[in-house]
């Protein structure tokens, strides 16, 4: 086949992507194949009765690889969803919580539906029914299969499908850990909403740290002088603009939604859109912006960083010789096709790439999967001992310097790490962790020339899964 005839389906580029990585890999004969196979994938169909009809809705869940357990991995309820979604979706969850050493193989389903067809009540039906049919064929439970939310899917669905599992199972003591991404009130955890907008913003905060990283994708200056482009305006594209725009005072200079986009090369006010958007339903007629109808022509548009965050292929080998950033940073999972990849490599276009940026979300989801085993908030024990312990270390210092604190200081010694503290904590560490370990493994392991990022994380997790699986070495 000709290169130029390449097929731009997610399976096949996300197939490309790992072969490009196991060049660098040696392995025994089957074990590629084996390492990109997925496990076993499931299709159920189910008919639900309503509005004076019957409906059939068929759904999916792909283990890819359960060389740990529970395997995890979102549910997504999209018209587009089918077996192939599943199974590449899968496969990047299997890399992803590798690569964040997270203890989780990988997996990913969903349903066939446009939700937005369906009232609360309807979508609790069919979501309720689609988790029995996963739960009585063990494609659910806290020790073997876990999902999340993803594209269409929300707290709500993570909660129907716990209380589904719980009915299920009452005497599984462990029931609550049967989802992750639930409300905070029914065992969810502070900071998993905002999960994966936040790992977004740690990993570019962790390539700015890093001078030279950022020196190489030719930018200038440090994150706040940087002009962001956002795809995708929902759950992680909203929090990643919110917390890039107040935290770090990026510009944040256009946002694309499906219904449009807005372009501003002053700057949006992030928070000012969001409350438009919510009031109005959508970015037409924002004030004093450009709006584009078909927004996704703005990922064309001028800026330094452009965060694709909504879905896979947005990048494809049309637009990619168009993309005018110098980084583009993968908050969607696959928004670059294999060819577009190249195409941007090829224009010297840096890529962060999904299995790192939007790791974030399984973070998080991994320390609410432990909270729920342990039956108790993180913190619990600790807190107010720490808090003594740091009244008398203030206490001692004044004393030997005769001098008092300023209240500020004694405030942020005195405080014990709240929940939330410890959580973004973690999520922190972890990306700064995996930035680390990419950028070092791109210089050592090319012989003279430099990896991508993409090639170097697929490399990482690719060693790590080897390393876990017995059944892939040579005895
Ligand atoms: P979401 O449903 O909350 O938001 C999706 C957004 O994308 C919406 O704003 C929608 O308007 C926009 N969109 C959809 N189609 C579009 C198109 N053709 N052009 C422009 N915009 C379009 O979904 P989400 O949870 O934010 O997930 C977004 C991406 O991040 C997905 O690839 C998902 O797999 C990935 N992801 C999500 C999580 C998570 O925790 N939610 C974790 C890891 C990865």
């Amino acid at each position: 086949m000709s290169e130029e005839a390449l097929p731009e389906t997610f399976l096949s580029s996300v197939s490309h992507m790992v072969d490009r990585a196991m060049r660098y890999l040696e392995l025994p004969d089957g074990a590629r194949h084996a390492l990109k196979a997925c496990d076993s994938v499931i299709q159920v169909s189910f008919p639900i009765s309503f509005r004076d009809r019957v409906e059939v809705f068929t759904g999916w869940r792909a283990v890819h690889s359960a060389h740990r357990l529970p395997v995890k991995g979102g549910l997504r309820y999209a018209p587009t969803m089918d077996q192939e979604h599943a199974e590449a979706l899968a496969a990047l969850m299997t890399f992803k919580c590798a690569l964040v050493d997270i203890p989780f193989g990988g997996s990913k389903g969903g349903l066939r539906i446009d939700p937005r067809q369906y009232n609360p009540w309807e979508m609790e039906r069919i979501t309720r029914r689609f988790a029995r049919e996963l739960i009585q064929r063990g494609y659910i439970s806290p020790a073997q299969n876990v999902p999340a939310p993803d594209v269409g899917t929300s707290q709500r669905e993570m909660a129907w499908i716990m209380e589904t599992y719980r009915d299920h199972h009452p005497e599984d003591v462990n029931h609550i850990a049967a989802t992750t991404g639930k409300p905070v009130e029914m065992g969810g955890m502070r900071g998993r909403l905002e999960a994966t907008g936040r790992g977004v913003q740690y990993a570019l905060q962790a390539f700015f740290r890093e001078t030279q990283a950022a020196r190489e994708a030719g930018l200038q200056g440090n994150l706040g002088d940087q002009r962001i482009i956002i795809q995708g305006f929902g759950n992680v594209g909203s929090h990643a603009a919110r917390f890039l725009h107040e935290d770090d005072h990026a510009k944040i200079v256009g946002i694309i939604n499906v219904d449009g986009g807005i372009y501003d090369p002053n700057g949006l006010d992030v928070h000012a859109v969001e409350e438009y958007l919510r009031r109005s339903g959508s970015l037409e007629g924002y004030p004093g912006v450009r709006f584009e109808r078909h927004g996704n022509v703005l990922l064309e548009e001028e800026c330094d960083i452009l965060i694709p965050a909504a879905l896979e292929g947005a990048i494809h080998r049309e637009n990619a010789p168009n993309i005018q950033a110098r980084l583009v940073v993968e908050a969607a999972n696959g928004p670059c096709t294999f060819e577009a990849d190249r195409i941007l490599q090829d224009r010297g276009i840096t890529i962060l790439p999904d299995v790192y940026v939007n790791a974030g979300g399984v973070v998080v989801s991994y320390f609410e999967w432990v909270r729920n085993l342990s039956h108790m908030r993180f913190g619990r024990m600790e807190r107010r001992y720490d808090q003594s312990q740091g009244q008398h270390i203030v206490t001692a210092i004044e004393m030997m310097t005769n001098q008092s604190a300023p209240e500020w200081l004694r405030e942020s010694i005195v405080r014990g790490a709240e929940e939330i503290d410890l959580v973004r904590s973690g999520l922190d560490d972890t990306m700064r962790e995996a930035f680390r370990e990419m950028h070092e493994v791109r210089e050592v392991e090319s012989n003279g020339h430099v990896l991508d990022y993409r090639t170097a994380a697929y490399l990482i997790a690719l060693r790590k899964i080897v390393r876990a699986r017995s059944d892939l070495k040579l005895i």
